[in-house]
């Protein structure tokens, strides 16, 4: 597997404050957070970017959404809160390890930046 900071975040080879794990993904606390929740939600397969993602990854896409979902709701934030995927750098991606941002907590405005 491609070693990303993500990576070393599952091998528990540089610290985060981890809020959910299984067999398939890991959840924690962004290190920068831009609202009063900011999770990210990683599977635990190496997957770049969302469009490096394969049909055999269709299954584990829609286990993230949906455990993402239910993280919100286990925060206290099932009724309001935004998932966010940056795919590629020009959108703002920095960490090249699939991830769901989950941000909640504020108002969030649209169109996002
Ligand atoms: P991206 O910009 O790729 O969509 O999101 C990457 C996110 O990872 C950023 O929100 C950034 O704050 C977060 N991040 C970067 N390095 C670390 C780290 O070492 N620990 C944690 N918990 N989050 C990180």
């Amino acid at each position: 597997m491609e070693e990303t900071l993500f990576t070393k975040i599952i091998n528990r080879e540089i610290p985060a404050d981890i809020v959910y794990e299984d067999d398939l993904c890991l959840a924690f606390k962004d290190i920068n957070p831009q609202a009063p929740l900011h999770i990210l939600v990683i599977p635990k397969k190496h997957i770049a970017k969302i469009s490096d993602a394969e049909k055999d990854d269709q299954d584990l896409l829609g286990y993230l959404l949906l455990k993402a979902g239910m993280i919100a709701k286990d925060q206290g934030y099932g009724e309001a809160f935004r998932l966010v995927i940056n795919n590629g750098e020009n959108a703002g991606q920095t960490v090249f390890h699939l991830h769901i941002h989950i941000l909640a907590g504020r108002n969030l405005t649209w169109p996002p930046g």
